[in-house]
């Protein structure tokens, strides 16, 4: 997951103390938009500038908007007890592709497990609004981003290459290969077992010391798992 500062200069400063229970998820409204437009319309608004703590594209980067421990300004009475990310899009009109999904997911897994939190909402859920929009993937980033901490079991076939069929359990091996620093090519975490999967795996097997033969049986899995 590529994170990046955008070093936003804010009016007026801003407040700090905000003490996270939740993620609360937001999508900018706007099929395509950088971090700046967010924070000139947040300006113009007549706050101190970008409300969010982060901000996803939908090539995956990250960006920072506000500093985690400042009060955001995206939920109305929430603010101070959230950490508030925006996803780059309009989701009551497209789908969110998997380069994003996958980084917005690393990086609420890595805010919950940072704050010892387990909540996570979307905007409408606690405010009048349509935000994040109605095929924002809500009810699957709140399964799979609890999900990860209770280890998934090995599914009980061993999982070769096979890059015309998506598999549930190849995403699962391709999150965790990715949250440890491997390469599984362009398309991220998106299910499907094609060359560069193999390639991660292999390495991930030959630098644990186990044979590389790119096949994921118990032994892999459990390592890659854990
Ligand atoms: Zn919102």
């Amino acid at each position: 997951m590529n994170i990046i500062n955008a070093d936003l200069s804010f009016r007026d400063g801003l407040s700090y103390g905000n003490n996270p229970k939740m993620v609360i998820l937001h999508h900018a409204d706007a099929v395509i938009c950088s971090i700046e437009d967010i924070h000139r319309w947040h300006l113009q608004n007549g706050w101190s500038g970008c409300g969010y703590h982060y901000f996803v594209r939908k090539d995956g980067t990250v960006y920072i908007g506000r500093d985690e421990k400042a009060i955001g300004a995206h939920c109305l009475n929430y603010n101070a007890v959230s950490i508030g990310i925006c996803v780059d899009g309009n989701f009551n009109v497209e789908a969110m592709v998997e380069s994003q999904y996958s980084s917005l997911l690393q990086l609420t897994k890595s805010i919950l497990n940072k704050y010892g939190i387990s909540k996570i909402y979307g905007h409408f859920e606690l405010y009048s609004t349509d935000c994040p929009g109605s095929n924002f993937p809500l009810d699957r980033i709140k399964k799979e981003a609890v999900e990860g901490e209770n280890c998934a079991s090995y599914p009980g076939y061993l999982i070769k290459m096979n890059s015309g069929l998506e598999d549930d359990n190849v995403k699962i091996i391709q999150n965790k290969l990715i949250e440890q620093g491997y390469d599984v090519g362009r398309c991220g975490a998106d299910g499907y077992f094609g060359e560069d999967t193999l390639k991660a795996i292999k390495k991930f097997q030959l630098d644990i010391g186990i044979c590389d033969d790119g096949v994921v049986g118990p032994s892999t899995w459990n390592n890659i798992i854990k």
